[in-house]
């Protein structure tokens, strides 16, 4: 049971002798309680609401919530009418070519631009990002062009460090539940972008999401990324069924990844049309001006060019839809 109230209650707190949880959602506290509450307790209390969820993810339940959580990156909303495009480099090379791919993907429509100073790569032979001067570079492209910055952040003890440059962190597919990693990102004060991992269920996906919003941070956006299957012909297989049906179960905004979806520029198009026609709340897309030398996902990146005929195919199926871009 969820019990939302204007204030903390000591004598709720005392007759659920310590077996709750409790969090901040605005000025307001919601109690997240097993089991139910004394009824002669229940006409003392000064209840804004009250809900019943029988998910295992509580606070990202559609139960919590009907309406659909609006997530703010800068000046980009998520889960409102608009679906928002995040951009940019899978890894942050270099000062010249981040500027060229932000202004040309604001230029087109994009909102955020996204770029990785550390790099989660499976071999440790790969590039590994620029780390700090990674960061400082999209801090200052982020403001030369106005576009506000997402980036990744591998672990608890980055947090501070990257939370000084970037507008939003990434949490991506191989630490979606890295457990500490999300306490620490949860009290981060930025909005977040939660990767599916490539392994987890959706459940396990909300659950994760469920650690930031216990932490008391609700802005939260999950990103479908592809999932692992006996497949190998794409890089992952985009869960476009499991867009629309995390919809129904959350009320935490939804975008789509296709570019980890299927590690495959030609078929970047046909995933992000899919995704967006199953109700992507927004897309992440990597845009290199030189897939050909990019120093990580050169195979999945678009060239400028493509990405600006991509927003057309996209502007054409939000309309479909009843959205716009
Ligand atoms: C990325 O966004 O570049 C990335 C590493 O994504 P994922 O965590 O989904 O593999
Ligand atoms: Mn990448």
């Amino acid at each position: 049971m969820l019990i939302t109230l204007k204030k903390e209650s000591r004598s709720l707190e005392k007759a659920l002798a310590g077996k709750f949880r409790k969090v901040p959602h605005g000025e307001k506290i919601v109690y997240i309680i097993d089991g139910k509450i004394p009824k002669d307790l229940l006409v003392e209390l000064d209840i804004e609401s009250s809900k019943e969820t029988s998910r295992s993810f509580k606070l990202a339940s559609r139960e919590y919530s009907e309406e659909t959580t609006r997530v703010r990156i800068g000046d980009a909303e998520f889960g409102g009418p608009k679906i928002v495009i995040c951009a940019g480099p899978c890894a942050v090379e270099g000062h010249q070519l981040l500027l060229d791919t932000a202004r040309a993907i604001k230029d087109v429509g994009a909102s955020v631009l996204r770029g990785g100073a550390f790099k989660p790569r499976t071999s440790p032979y790969s590039f590994q990002g620029l780390g700090e001067e990674g960061l400082k570079m999209l801090r200052s492209v982020s403001e030369e062009v106005g576009i506000p910055a997402l980036t990744e952040v591998t672990a608890p003890e980055q947090v501070s460090l990257v939370s000084r440059y970037a507008d939003a962190l990434q949490i991506g597919a191989r630490n979606m539940q890295n457990f500490e990693l999300l306490k620490a990102v949860g009290r981060a004060g930025r909005p977040v972008v939660l990767k599916r991992g490539s392994s987890a269920t959706i459940e396990e996906w909300l659950l994760a999401a469920e650690y930031l919003l216990l932490e008391g941070n609700w802005e939260v956006i999950l990103c479908e990324r592809g999932i692992r299957t006996f497949e190998t012909a794409t890089r992952n297989v985009l869960d476009v069924a499991g867009i629309a049906l995390t919809k129904t179960m959350t009320h935490l905004p939804v975008i789509a990844d296709p570019s980890h979806a299927t590690g495959r520029r030609e078929l970047i198009a046909a995933a992000s049309r899919a995704a967006v026609a199953a109700g992507a709340d927004g897309l992440l897309i990597e845009v290199h001006p030189k897939p050909e030398i990019a120093m990580s996902d050169g195979p999945q990146s678009l060239t400028i060019r493509e990405f600006e005929l991509l927003m057309k195919e996209v502007k054409e199926i939000a309309k479909a839809v009843g959205r716009c871009v």
